[in-house]
C-alpha cells in the first residue's frame, strides 16, 4: 500500500505544447524554461521530454548542475546569471550561457579567465524595474562585454515584460519600444516574449521566445478561457476517496466547523491536502473530479486531506478516482479558486506526491 496521491506527468503533452510554440512563433528559437525543477514537474524528465527545443533556462547554477549531472548536454542559459567567481567557474566549465544583468556581473566577468569564453545574454530594463541594465546604460554594458576576453562573440539582448498576462497587448508595447531604443544601435540576437506574448504579441517574438508555462498546459493569461491555445496539461495531480460518509443535516464538516450540511446527505474524504501541495485557499465551491465528474469541495483543506459534497455522485465509494487537476479540469481554474496563479500550484506540489511518467506514445 502506499499514499494514493499522485502527479502524472505526460510527456506526449510537453511535446504537443513545444510544438504550439512553434506554431505560434515560427521564425523563433525557443529556450525553454524549465526553471524550479520544470515548473514542478521534475526538471531532468521535462528536459528530456522537450530534447526538441533549442536550449533551456534555469534560474540557478543549482538548477543547470542538475540537468548536467543527468547527462544532459543541451544549451543551458541561467537566467539570473552568476553570483561569485566560483559560480563563473562552474558556468565557464560546464559550458552554461549567463544572463549579465547588474554590474557587478559584469566586474566579475571581466576579472575572469576561463578556458573557453562564455555566451552572455545582457539584459535590458524596458520597464519591469526587477532585473537589468537601465536602457541608458545598455551600449556602455555591451562595448564592455564585447571586449571583455571572457565573453564569446555574439552577445544576446533580452528584457522580460512585466505586463504579458492579458491577451490584449497594449500594456506590452512601451516595453517594446524602450528594448528597441536601448538596442537599436547594437548587434546581437534577440529575446523578449515569455507565454503570454508568444501567443498574443507576435511583434514580440525576435530571434528567441522564452516559453514557460505555456509548455506545462497552463494558460499565462489570467483572463479568458484556459482551453483557448489549444495547450494539453502536462500534469495531473490525483488521488482516491479514502471514505464516504453520511452526515445530517446541521452537521457542520472539517476544521472550524466551517461547512455545515444543508440536508442529509453523502461526504467523500480525498486523500489530498495542503501537505501535499493542494492550495489551503481552495475556497469551498472548488472543483474536484471524482469518477471524472466534478463535485464541489466543501470546508478547510487539511494537511492531508479534503472533504467533497457527494450530492451529484451518491454511488462514490472509498478507493474511487479523484482529480484535483489537469485532465479534464484546467489547474488555471482551481488557481481561480484559491486566489493564486497556476504557476504557483503547480511549483508547489511536495515531494509526498508520488510522481510517475507517461508516454510519448
Ligand atoms: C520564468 C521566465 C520566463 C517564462 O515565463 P512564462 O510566463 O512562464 O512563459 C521567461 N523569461 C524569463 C527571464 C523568466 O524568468
Amino acid at each position: 500500500m502506499s499514499r494514493a496521491a499522485r502527479a502524472l506527468i505526460d510527456c506526449d503533452a510537453l511535446q504537443h505544447n513545444l510544438e504550439q510554440v512553434r506554431i505560434a512563433a515560427p521564425g523563433s528559437r525557443v529556450l525553454a524554461v524549465i526553471k524550479a525543477n520544470g515548473y514542478g514537474h521534475g526538471i531532468v524528465p521535462v528536459a528530456r521530454a522537450l530534447a526538441g527545443a533549442d536550449a533551456f533556462g534555469v534560474a540557478c547554477v543549482e538548477e543547470a548542475a542538475e540537468l548536467r549531472e543527468a547527462g544532459i548536454d543541451a544549451p543551458l542559459v541561467l537566467l539570473e546569471g552568476v553570483f561569485d567567481a566560483g559560480e563563473l567557474a562552474y558556468a565557464a566549465g560546464h559550458d552554461l550561457q549567463i544572463v549579465v544583468h547588474s554590474a557587478e556581473q559584469l566586474v566579475l566577468l571581466e576579472a575572469a579567465s576561463p578556458a573557453r569564453p562564455l555566451t552572455v545574454w545582457l539584459k535590458v530594463d524596458s520597464g519591469m524595474h526587477r532585473l537589468g541594465f537601465a536602457p541608458e546604460h545598455v551600449a556602455g554594458a555591451w562595448a564592455r562585454l564585447q571586449a571583455c576576453p571572457a565573453v564569446a562573440r555574439g552577445v544576446r539582448l533580452m528584457t522580460h515584460l512585466a505586463r504579458a498576462d492579458r491577451r490584449d497587448t497594449a500594456a506590452i508595447h512601451p516595453q517594446l519600444d524602450v528594448f528597441a531604443e536601448a538596442v537599436s544601435e547594437l548587434e546581437g540576437e534577440r529575446s523578449i516574449a515569455n507565454s503570454g506574448a508568444i501567443l498574443a504579441c507576435p511583434a514580440s517574438h525576435q530571434q528567441w521566445v522564452r516559453p514557460g508555462i505555456m509548455l506545462y498546459g497552463a494558460s499565462p493569461f489570467v483572463d479568458g478561457d484556459p482551453f483557448a491555445d489549444n495547450l494539453r496539461p502536462a500534469m495531473t495531480l490525483t488521488t482516491r476517496l479514502i471514505a464516504v460518509n453520511r452526515f445530517r443535516r446541521g452537521d457542520a464538516v472539517g476544521y472550524g466547523g466551517a461547512w455545515t450540511c444543508p440536508e442529509d446527505m453523502p461526504v467523500g474524504v480525498a486523500a489530498i491536502g495542503y501537505g501535499d501541495g493542494y492550495p489551503r485557499h481552495a475556497a469551498t465551491g472548488t472543483p474536484v473530479l471524482v469518477n471524472g465528474r466534478r463535485v464541489p469541495l466543501i470546508g478547510r483543506v487539511s494537511m492531508d486531506m479534503i472533504c467533497l459534497d457527494l450530492r451529484g455522485q451518491p454511488e462514490a465509494k472509498a478507493g474511487d478516482p479523484v482529480v484535483l487537476w489537469g485532465d479534464g479540469l484546467p489547474v488555471d481554474e482551481i488557481a481561480r479558486h484559491a486566489g493564486t496563479i497556476p504557476y504557483e500550484l503547480l511549483c508547489r506540489v511536495t515531494p509526498r506526491v508520488h510522481f510517475a511518467e507517461q508516454g510519448p506514445r
